[in-house]
């Protein structure tokens, strides 16, 4: 077999340089732990931006996705599967809505839901023709498609890719006065990450979540929930909104749902939401396609008996109270919720990368995001023991890079 160094050479040269990957060569991965082609194991901190939430090759996913794989996997939505109903009714359930649109990607879930809010917004509220406009938040991720990027505030999302997509209002995020002073007759949605992951894992303050629910009802707007990152049990509930007792309008569901095996998104919301797409308006070839299906009905029974829910919470727990004691020792602050954390590094002692790096000849994987902040989220499936081995790791790792 060819070398890591070998394999990132060719990776590097042949390939559009639009992610700079840490310098390792995974083979293969179980759990919580994947082992590069040299042989040596690492512990997954990233867990594919929270789409490995129930670790790799989980028994069960695999086993639903193997059984699919055998029998039937595409048939397209000109026909009905059977698989479709099952995942439609339990993804509906597990949030509560009457209806699911299912797509493949994130950023595609939250253009559907996008395209939903304005037909709403003509059909039901009775908007202008070609007047609509969201309220979304500075800070925000929610994917790399041309009309997403144009209401990204990060430079190098939106640098040259212009001419941009019209319709949104960029408000401050964690600020209701600031929804509030940008609504008008026209305002047809507010899309908000109840935690901002790429941000850094930012989350608002108590009650904000709440409020922009309050005045999206006062207002007649719909709330936008996008969970792709922090749904689907990563913070010790079903949904980051569930800790507010909040239910959006329109669930934004992504990475998780499709158990680390195969892309599945989906928006949920009910019929007087959802109801206003007819045949023909919007779609996808692999959308709800049955080996999509079967893994997100795996993952969606796993999710129902509130067991990773439970254990998200219980492990979140740990990595909290061991974070924060290292606050001051190379960390300046800790943010995040249930098995999620945002750790901004002293800026002074190292940057993102640099810590990602010493963690990865530790043996722990991580990602750096904006500079000086990393980001912790394990697969729920972690052992206690590992998880706590690895905030050891990361101590060890900053007091090094103090006395170097
Ligand atoms: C990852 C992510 C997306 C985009 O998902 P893709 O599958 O990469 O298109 C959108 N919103 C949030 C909050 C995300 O974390």
């Amino acid at each position: 077999m060819a070398t890591s160094a070998e394999l990132i050479e060719v990776s590097e040269r042949r390939s559009a340089h639009n992610y700079h990957p840490l310098p390792v060569v995974i083979h293969e991965a179980h759990g919580a732990w994947v082992t590069d082609v040299e042989g040596k194991r690492y512990l997954d901190c990233l867990a594919g931006y929270s789409s490995l939430n129930f670790g790799h090759g989980h028994p069960k996913i695999i086993e639903a996705a193997q059984e699919q794989l055998q029998r039937l996997t595409l048939t397209s939505r000109a026909f009905y599967h059977d698989q479709f109903a099952q995942f439609c009714a339990g993804l509906g359930d597990l949030t509560g809505k009457d209806m699911i649109l299912p797509m493949n990607t994130g950023a595609e879930a939250v253009e559907t839901a996008i395209k939903v809010a304005r037909k709403w917004g003509y059909q039901v509220k009775g908007v202008e023709p070609d007047q609509a406009n969201i309220i979304v938040m500075d800070g925000n991720f929610h994917g790399r498609t041309t009309t997403i990027i144009s209401f990204s505030t990060d430079p190098e999302a939106r640098e040259d890719f212009g001419p941009y997509t019209p319709g949104f209002r960029i408000v401050r995020y964690g600020s209701i006065e600031a929804i509030k002073a940008a609504v008008d007759a026209n305002t047809v949605a507010v899309l908000v990450e109840p935690i901002q992951g790429e941000a850094g894992v930012l989350v608002p303050e108590d009650g904000y979540l709440s409020e922009v629910r309050a005045l999206c009802s006062a207002r007649g707007l719909l709330m936008i929930a996008d969970e792709i990152q922090s749904g689907l049990g990563r913070t010790g509930h079903t949904f980051a909104c569930d800790h507010e007792g909040v239910v959006p309008d329109v669930y934004v569901l992504g990475k998780a749902l499709g158990g680390g095996v195969v892309p599945v998104s989906a928006i949920a919301a009910n019929r007087d939401v959802l109801g206003v797409i007819q045949p023909g308006q919007h779609g996808s070839t692999f959308g709800g396609n049955p080996l999509a299906c079967a893994v997100g009905n795996a993952v969606i029974e796993m999710l129902s008996t509130g067991e990773f829910q439970a254990r998200a919470a219980k492990l979140g727990e740990v990595l909290h109270t061991r974070l924060r004691e290292l606050v001051g020792k190379g960390i300046v602050e800790v943010r995040g919720r249930g098995l999620w954390a945002g750790v901004d590094i002293d800026p002074e002692l190292a940057t993102g990368r640099e810590v990602s790096k010493a963690l990865l000849a530790r043996s722990v994987l991580v990602k750096d995001t904006h500079g000086s902040t990393i980001r912790l989220a394990p697969p729920i499936v972690v052992s206690e023991d590992d998880l706590i081995w690895a905030i050891g790791q990361l101590a060890d790792a900053l007091y090094e890079l103090h006395n170097q």
